[in-house]
C-alpha cells in the first residue's frame, strides 16, 4: 500500500519527527550512509530556512527572487560527493549560491569553516538572519558573482556550486586545494545538467560525471549570461 503513503509531510507531524523521517526515508534509504552526514541532516532545522509547510517533503521548493532550494536528497548527495578525504571538521568550504542558507548550515553543522557567495543581496541578508536564528553565526556570507569564487578564503577543500553553469568556472578550479580539493557542480545546458565532481591532485583535475539534475542557472562572468 505504498501508494497510499502521503508524498508530502502531514501537517500535524511534529517537525523533529518529520526531519528524522526525512533522513531515514529520503537520504539513508537511498544509499547515503555516512553517519556524520546523517547526523547533520538530522540536526539542521530545514523549516527555519524554507518557509513552507513542506520543508521536510521529498521535493525542491521555491525561494524568493525566483530561486529554488533542492530537495533534501540532492543537497545530501552533493554534500557527500564534496566530502574532504580528511573529513569535514576544520575543512574550508566554499558554497556558490547561498539561497536560503540551508546548504551552508549543513556544512557548518558538519564542522567546516564556510564561505557562501550569493549574487542577490536580499537573499543573502535573509539567509544571514536564518543562519543566526538557527545558531550558525560562523558562516561568512559574501554578496557578489560567485563564478569568480572568493580568493581571500582559498584554498578550499570543498566547493559546492548550487546553481547550474555551462562549464566549471576557472577561478573555482584555481581556488581548490591542490591536495585533493573537491568541487561539485551541476554542469550542462539551462534546463538539463549532470552533477559533476572535480577532484584536484596537484595540477591534475579528475572529473566524474554523475546523476542528471535540473538547477536554476548560475549567472555571472563564467556562468550563463543574464
Ligand atoms: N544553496 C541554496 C539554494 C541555491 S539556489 C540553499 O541551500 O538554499 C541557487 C542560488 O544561486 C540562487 O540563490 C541564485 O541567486 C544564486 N546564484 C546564481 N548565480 C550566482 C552567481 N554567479 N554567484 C552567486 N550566486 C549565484
Amino acid at each position: 500500500m505504498d501508494w497510499l503513503r502521503p508524498r508530502r509531510t502531514p501537517r500535524d507531524e511534529p517537525l523533529d519527527q518529520a526531519r528524522a523521517r526525512m533522513v531515514r526515508e529520503q537520504i539513508a534509504s537511498r544509499g547515503l550512509t555516512d553517519p556524520e552526514l546523517l547526523r547533520a541532516f538530522g540536526a539542521v532545522p530545514r523549516h527555519v530556512f524554507v518557509e513552507s509547510d513542506y520543508a521536510y517533503a521529498d521535493e525542491a521548493l521555491p525561494l524568493p527572487a525566483g530561486q529554488t532550494i533542492s530537495q533534501p536528497y540532492i543537497v545530501a548527495l552533493m554534500t557527500d560527493a564534496a566530502r574532504p578525504v580528511a573529513g569535514w571538521r576544520g575543512a574550508r568550504a566554499l558554497e556558490i549560491g547561498t539561497g536560503s542558507g540551508y546548504q551552508a548550515a549543513i556544512l557548518a553543522e558538519l564542522g567546516a569553516s564556510v564561505v557562501s557567495v550569493e549574487r542577490h543581496a536580499e537573499l543573502s541578508s535573509h539567509a544571514a538572519q536564518r543562519l543566526a536564528d538557527a545558531g550558525y553565526d560562523g558562516v561568512r556570507l559574501v554578496v557578489g558573482d560567485g563564478t569568480l569564487g572568493w580568493a581571500a578564503g582559498a584554498p578550499y577543500d570543498a566547493v559546492i556550486v548550487t546553481a547550474a553553469g555551462p562549464s566549471v568556472p576557472q577561478p573555482l578550479l584555481e581556488q581548490l586545494a591542490p591536495d585533493g580539493g573537491k568541487l561539485v557542480m551541476p554542469v550542462g545546458a539551462r534546463w538539463h545538467q549532470e552533477l559533476t565532481v572535480v577532484e584536484r591532485r596537484g595540477s591534475d583535475l579528475v572529473s566524474t560525471v554523475r546523476e542528471p539534475v535540473v538547477f536554476v542557472p548560475l549567472i555571472g562572468e563564467y556562468g550563463f549570461g543574464e
